[in-house]
């Protein structure tokens, strides 16, 4: 399991496919802070996740307790987001162009939720489909979150990044994050990236392969082995040819599966 720093930091100028936590990552906030500040119930939802950090309770039941005092409206979260639009952490920005330049696909990959993530995505020009986030569902018994996405319970961090490595990621693919349940995404993540550039955790900084305080960190180390040898620029699938390629690929790996018996037969 362990991994010793150059190689940590080999992988990470090799990687294909990054992907980022957002609160408390990217973002320099917590979204589910600001809008229980934003309702009024600031220090009560406060207390729950201190509570909750310390215990086992798992991830679903502790949104739901908090979900329960905040009881955000679509109005309502209209509101929090004009009043406190959504922020990028200090050299986030930059950090992500790099990537971008090299041809690494960067996805978020969020406990958090969805309304205040896709800011962020545009802002860092990510279409929607390498965000996966929560989004809320709205009924009348009271709020809850889509349990379609993966990181709307436990280990889903690590269920995303199969996901997305089913959906045809390519690897080295990795992980950065300031939390425990980003670090538990490797496996099947080749790295995991701890991020104390807004929350030092010591759980996290023992658990990650490679610990940062900052993005530029991040950044000058994808310059370290220019002029030794950079690999070919990589031409970039847009989403929607990689999503045709993924099915194209699907549909081989079906007709393979299902021909067999057949061909067997022939024999
Ligand atoms: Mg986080």
């Amino acid at each position: 399991m362990a991994m010793d720093a150059s190689e940590a930091r080999a992988l990470w100028r090799q990687a294909q496919t990054v992907c980022f936590d957002v609160d408390s990552t990217l973002s320099p906030d917590e979204g589910i802070d600001v809008l229980a500040a934003y309702a009024g119930v600031g220090e009560e939802v406060a207390a729950l996740t201190r509570a909750a950090m310390g215990g086992a309770q798992r991830f679903e039941d502790a949104i739901a307790a908090r979900l329960a005092l905040i009881r955000p409206t679509p109005t309502m979260l209209e509101a929090c987001l004009a009043a406190h639009p959504p922020r990028l952490t200090g050299g986030a920005r930059s950090l992500v162009k790099a990537l971008q330049r090299r041809g690494v696909e960067v996805h978020l990959v969020s406990g958090g939720f969805e309304p205040f993530v896709m800011p962020l995505a545009r802002e860092l020009g990510l279409p929607p489909e390498q965000v996966h986030a929560n989004r809320f569902v709205f009924a009348e018994t009271g709020v809850t979150l889509d349990p379609t996405s993966p990181t709307s319970a436990s280990g889903g961090k690590a269920v995303a990044m199969q996901r997305l490595l089913d959906a045809g990621a390519r690897r080295p693919l990795v992980m950065v994050g300031d939390g425990a349940t980003d670090m538990e995404a490797r496996p099947p993540a080749d790295l995991a990236v701890g991020f104390g550039g807004v929350v030092v955790r010591p759980s996290v900084q023992a658990r990650a392969d490679w610990f940062v305080l900052t993005f530029a960190e991040l950044e000058t180390a994808l310059e370290e082995d220019r002029g030794l040898s950079s690999p070919p620029p990589r031409k970039e699938l847009t989403p929607s040819a990689r999503r045709r390629t993924y099915r194209s690929a699907q549909q081989r790996n079906v007709a393979v599966v299902t021909s067999r018996p057949s061909n067997h037969l022939q024999r």
